[in-house]
């Protein structure tokens, strides 16, 4: 599947298992430089969809910037990490 942010064209990924970033596991990722969304599938479909909405949050950040509130803290207004 692939989604668009602003101009950018994301490509969205399922993996299998948990995702390993930082030394951490966790649900989603995204990578800006390749301009993709990994999620998870150990999540049920209703919470990967608010890991989704926290990932596209970040390459929303990436690419345009937020309010006056740090990253992490925007993202979490969109979904759960
Ligand atoms: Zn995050």
């Amino acid at each position: 599947m692939r989604i668009r942010v602003g101009p950018f064209l994301y490509q969205v990924r399922l993996a299998h298992g948990a995702i390993e970033h930082d030394g951490e596991m966790c649900y989603g990722l995204c990578d800006h430089l390749k301009q993709c969304i990994l999620l998870s599938d150990v999540p049920p479909p209703t919470q990967r969809l608010q890991v989704f909405f926290h990932e596209l949050m970040h390459a929303w950040w990436y690419h345009f910037g937020g309010p006056d509130a740090d990253e992490e803290s925007a993202a979490d207004l969109v979904g759960m990490r």
